[in-house]
Parts: C-alpha cells; structure tokens; sequence
C-alpha cells in the first residue's frame, strides 16, 4: 500500500498498528475464534473492553469515580440536546461560548429546551478568535464551551474560573494535551477526529449533574438510565468502543499526554512557522488561539489554488481542502498523525512557493 499523508478532518486518521489490531478482532477476538461482531455486549470478553475503556478515560483525565463514563451513540449531535434536557432545570438557565458552528448548534439545542444566554461570541470575525472576559453567570445551571473549533482552526488556551458546572465539547482535541477533568462538570466527545473511529460518544459526568433537570425524561435520552446500565442500557456500539480503547491504549503505551502534547505542538509549530514564513500563504486563526489539531491557511493569490492542489496530490497529500466556511486549507493533525506528513506538507509548501513566488 501507498503511503498516504493523511489530514482528514473527520474521521480522522488512527494509528495503523490500531487498525491492524482492530481488523484482527473482527476475525478472531481474544483467541475465542469468534469475531468482535458477533458475541454479546454482557460476554466477559466484552464487559473488560468496556471496563477498561471507561476507566482509561477517568485515567487520563485524572479524574475519580464520582465521574461517570458512559459511551453512547448518536454523535456529540446529539449531546447538544441531552445536555439541557438533563441539566437545564425549568426555572433555569444555561449559559454558552459561542466559537463556532458546533458551538451554534449546541445553543440552538439548548435554546428549544429552556432559557439560553450567549456569553460572548466570536461571530463577528467568522469566529477567527476565542471571546475572553466575558462574565458567566452565577446563577445558570452549566456553562457550555468548545475546547477546539474544528473548522476554524481555534482552540482555547486556558480554561476560565467558572463559578458554575463547565460542560465541554472536546471532540477535536481530547486527550491531545494534559487537560484536569475535575476542573468540568462534563467532558464529552464524538470519538471520529481524536479517539477513534465514528459511531460512539465519550460522555464524562460528576455525579452532581445527574437527575439535575425535573423534567420527565425518555430512558434513552436519560444520563441517569445510562449510568444505572454500566453504559449498556442498551446494546452499546462495540466495535467503534473497541478501537477506542486500542487507541487510548497506544496512547497511554507511547508516554500518554505527557508525551502527544509535546508532539503535538512540535507538528503545529513546524506547519504555522512554514505559514507565516511563507510568502504565499496565510493563517486565518488569531496568533494567540491558533490550534494545534487543525491548521487553517489560505493562498493570497486564491487563482493558484489548482496549482498548489496538483502539488500536495502528487506528494500524496490527501484531507487538506478547508471547510467551505473558511475555504482555503485545513491541515487536521491529530493525535496519530506522525511529524514526517508535516514534513511532507511543509516540503510541497516550500516547493509551490519556489515555482510560484
Ligand atoms: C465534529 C464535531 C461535532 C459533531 O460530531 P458528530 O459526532 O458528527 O455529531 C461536534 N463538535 C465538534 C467540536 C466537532 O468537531
């Protein structure tokens, strides 16, 4: 097989020894002769994958068991309307960071379901920064951010002191630098960009946020259902849980956070040091909340584009066309992307500004 570069935005890429990891166990799991795909969510089998997959989770969080896990299907989508429906309480209110399109859906969520305030906003700049002093109220039920604007290639630095419950979207940038999960009262995330592949949502609850709402709730909307049934309330997504753990397990195996928060910034830097060097290019994020996970740049000239995508492809580049909200280009550098496909990109860059400059 060709060696792809891949900056898939999401999905995104996972470390190949998972995915040869994950095809065996859809041939014979454990040494049970059996698929993954074909034994019961309540073998033992299983029960230890889910075990160990929530408890890594509290790990690398550094979190205790007043913190529940739970891996549930739907997508962070559907977080954004579990999260009022649990946490919102009638004579409530939620308050909310506006930094982007997830961060929009959300409050579109929260706002059918009770009284919603946006603390601040970064709309104005088509969401090119990250609002800061701003004030959240006392009195709201959560305080719901975005740790990583997938799209626009932002990412919140520091954490503010929230005197409510904080609720965070982390989906694109979980587990990709040393975060303190006490600090949140939630942590959730779709597991297709960072973590694993589609199909599962990491939801991280204290126990203080449980049964908080007095609406009557559906079980399967309920995280208090969720919690009682271990995470298997209902048949749980096994496989995309399974390849979740094996990469939580590389992960953990390579030197954790620790080690892939250094990496990580290591490949940011090589790639925003070749933008601003660059005469060709130019970054769209704001310098101070620029994110380490998606690297957003454009051309001046944007009649060049064909030439630079005839360039990037020959490399063998693939995922880096931008979001059209922002258009241009978007290096997503994930977790297990290794530093040689930055290379490779900056190497093209270096190479297009040679011919083009
Ligand atoms: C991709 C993404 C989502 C949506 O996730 P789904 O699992 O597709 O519902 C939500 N929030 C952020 C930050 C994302 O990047």
């Amino acid at each position: 097989m060709k060696k792809v570069h891949n900056f898939s935005a999401g999905p995104g890429i996972l470390p190949a020894e998972v995915m040869k990891q994950a095809s065996e166990a859809c041939i014979n799991f454990n040494d049970l002769n059996l698929s993954l795909l074909e034994i019961s969510h309540r073998s033992k089998d299983f029960e230890a994958v889910m075990d160990e997959a929530r408890n890594t989770i509290r790990e690398l969080f550094g979190v205790n068991e007043d913190y529940s896990v739970l891996y549930l299907g739907g997508g962070a989508s559907l977080q954004f309307g579990m999260i009022p429906y649990n946490l919102l309480r009638s004579n409530g209110k939620a308050a909310y960071l506006n930094t982007g399109v997830w961060a929009t859906k959300a409050i579109k969520e929260a706002k059918m379901l009770g009284d919603t305030v946006v603390v601040a906003s970064s709309e104005d700049k088509n969401f090119n920064y990250i609002p800061k002093n701003y004030t959240i109220p006392a009195d709201a039920d959560y305080f719901h951010l975005t740790s990583n604007n997938t799209i626009y290639g932002t990412q919140i630095k520091q954490f503010p002191n929230s005197p409510v419950p904080m609720v965070c979207d982390m989906s694109s940038d979980i587990f990709s630098r040393k975060v303190d999960g006490n600090k949140f009262g939630m942590i959730y995330a779709g597991a297709q960009k960072n973590m694993g592949p589609a199909g599962t949502t990491m939801v991280m609850i204290h126990k203080d946020l449980v049964g908080k709402s007095d609406r009557k709730k559906l079980s399967m909307m309920d995280y208090a259902v969720h919690i009682k049934g271990e995470s298997m309330y209902n048949t749980p997504p096994v496989f995309p849980i399974y390849v979740t753990l094996l990469t939580l397990r590389w992960l953990k195996k390579n030197g954790g956070v620790q080690w892939i928060e250094k990496v990580n910034q290591e490949k940011a830097d090589l790639l925003y040091n070749e933008i601003d060097r660059n005469s060709l290019f130019y970054g769209t994020a704001e310098k101070e909340d620029r994110s380490t996970m998606n690297i957003c740049f454009l051309l001046h000239k944007t009649e060049l584009e064909p030439e630079f995508d005839k360039l990037w492809k020959e490399a063998n580049i693939s995922g880096i066309r931008g979001h059209r909200d922002v258009g241009g280009y978007r290096a997503s550098t994930y977790n297990a992307m290794p530093i040689e496909s930055v290379k490779a990109l900056v190497e093209v860059m270096q190479a297009f500004e040679k011919k083009f400059a």
